[in-house]
């Protein structure tokens, strides 16, 4: 699936009809945080982790099935993730996304949020935008998009040893 942005500068209503497209077939970064918490739920980082090295930096990605590139928290039964109340900041983000830049999308235009500005966009190809009753605020994204960030500073190797032996 190609994200399609379309500029996000008001309430959006969404309800995912989980149809699997953003589980599957692409990285889902996670932070160090998103890997304390999931591993805290019980899971073994050996089981749902996998590292990737992208720009000279250690990244960490949820791993994926290798008979459909399915993400390994996929329920491919009833199509639900199976650990949405703790699920990476990635995917709590999507179908949204939170940008510093400007995409180049038409009608954009920066959006304010605690003395900062950002570019907030949703996915037009997510079937699950504008369904449901749930309404979802830029205000929300963006500080969902700053956190991603500030755990994203602290999330490398040595902290995932500091990490994985504080755990044992
Ligand atoms: S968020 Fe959108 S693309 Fe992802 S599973 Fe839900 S409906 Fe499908
Ligand atoms: S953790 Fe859940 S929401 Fe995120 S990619 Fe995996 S199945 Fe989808």
């Amino acid at each position: 699936m190609r994200f399609r942005p379309r500029p996000f500068k008001e309430e959006v209503n969404f309800e995912c009809k989980f149809c699997i497209d953003c589980c599957r077939g692409r990285f889902i970064y996670l932070t160090l945080g998103d890997i304390e918490r999931i591993a805290k739920h019980g899971h073994d980082p050996q089981d749902f982790l996998m590292l990737t090295f992208e720009g000279g930096k250690t990244r960490f990605v949820l791993a994926y099935r290798e008979w459909d590139l399915g993400c390994v928290f996929h329920d491919p039964e009833t199509g639900k993730c199976r650990i949405h109340e703790y699920n990476p900041l990635v995917c709590r983000i999507y179908p949204f996304m939170v940008s510093r830049k400007p995409l180049g999308v038409e009608g954009e235009e920066p959006f304010e949020y605690k003395g900062e500005k950002f570019w907030l966009y949703y996915d037009e190809s997510c079937p699950g935008v504008g369904e449901g009753n749930e309404a979802i605020t830029p205000e929300e994204i963006a500080e969902l998009g700053i956190r991603f960030e500030k755990e994203m500073e602290r999330t490398n190797l040595d902290e995932f040893a500091e990490l994985i032996k504080s755990e044992r």
